[in-house]
């Protein structure tokens, strides 16, 4: 079979792999029909994540059908449509019991980084029962490729973490997928205000029409001081970061309200300065995490019944086999005005 395999940083290559095979009774075999590729992806093309190898197949995200079960999985069997998700899980060791699915004694995030994923066209995946979903009759199998791994991460770490409430100012600062994640499942809630910043107009201009009440370019004003003018110098009453660097964790603690929660859900390479001295007198919460996925079922009612359209995130469509053109459009995302990218190998 073909899959996007990583050759150490800055290498990649769309190239022939053996399938994979059941080797433990609790595997399936599922063949990859929609994919996607994720920013994580990138980081690991830039040799940030040094835990995988060089040899490994890319990708956390999908959708496809069952080929394969080893004897023990009970839920699934050849022929189903299934969803993956990114973090897999055994369901019965004491972080799973907990719903810490993310921690895993073994699973958590191994898909696409310390085991093969999927961006090929076949996968295995381990723990098939409790890391796989059934996906309903007639659901939009592009639109589910989004609750592989985006919207439960903004929704759980950004969202839920952030305690929104109805009628709370919420600031999302960075409007890449999972900002945007967070944006559309932010509003189950009903926020007063839900404040996007980011870098790029494009990006602003779809949160708009994705539901915010107002957008910031930070490339244009003081991205604090506006926060502030725009809450009579209170702040926002939860902050959600979505980018993974200082300058805009420190944007969080700086226009957080008293009593305000601070969500961080980007990938953070580098140390922040907490200003710890200002914010333990002002009750602020700050909460961070790795996506759980234990909101995935009740993720995936909300799109069946159209109550979010995810499918809004996607902007390019591509056969899985130009897979390699993908990654070079999604790795230009301000130029070419992109967002989530699906790959379909049918
Ligand atoms: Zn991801
Ligand atoms: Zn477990």
């Amino acid at each position: 079979m073909k899959a996007l395999v990583y050759q150490g940083p800055g290498q990649k290559d769309w190239q022939d792999k053996p399938a994979p095979s059941v080797l433990k009774p609790t595997d399936a075999i599922v063949r990859i029909t929609r994919t996607t590729i994720c920013g994580t992806d990138l980081h690991i093309l830039k040799g940030d994540v040094p835990a995988v190898e060089p040899g490994r197949t890319l990708g956390h995200e999908g959708v496809g059908v069952v080929e394969e079960v080893g004897a023990a999985v009970r839920n699934f069997k050849k022929g189903d449509r299934v969803l993956i998700s990114c973090v897999t899980s055994c369901g019965s060791c004491p972080n799973c019991k907990r719903q810490l699915y993310s921690h895993c004694a073994d699973g958590g995030w191994i898909l696409g980084h310390l085991i093969d994923g999927t961006q090929a066209e076949q996968v295995r995946i381990p723990h098939a029962d409790n890391s796989l979903y059934p996906i309903p009759e007639g659901a939009d199998e592009e639109a589910l490729v989004m609750l592989s791994d985006i919207l439960p991460t903004g929704f759980e770490i950004g969202v839920l973490a952030g305690q929104v409430k109805p009628g709370d100012t919420v600031a999302i600062v960075g409007a890449g997928p999972v900002g945007m994640a967070a944006l559309l499942t932010a509003q189950f809630y009903s926020p007063g205000r839900l404040i996007m910043l980011d870098a790029d107009p494009n990006r602003l201009e779809a949160a708009l029409q994705f539901g915010a009440t107002d957008v910031i370019d930070v490339t244009r004003v003081n991205a604090v001081e506006q926060l502030m003018a725009m809450t009579d110098g209170v702040g926002v009453d939860v902050a959600i970061e979505a980018v993974g660097i200082p300058a805009t964790f420190d944007v969080c603690q700086q226009a957080i309200a008293p009593g305000g929660r601070v969500a961080n859900v980007g990938v953070h390479g580098k140390s922040v300065e907490l200003h710890l001295e200002k914010l333990w007198i002002q009750n602020i919460t700050i909460s961070t995490g790795l996506v759980n996925t234990n909101t995935t079922p009740m993720l995936m009612k909300t799109v069946q019944s159209g109550r979010i359209e995810p499918a809004k995130l996607i902007t390019h469509r591509f056969r899985l086999a130009d897979i390699l053109k993908a990654y070079e459009v999604f790795g230009n995302a301000a130029k070419e005005k992109a967002m989530k990218v699906i790959l379909a190998a049918d």
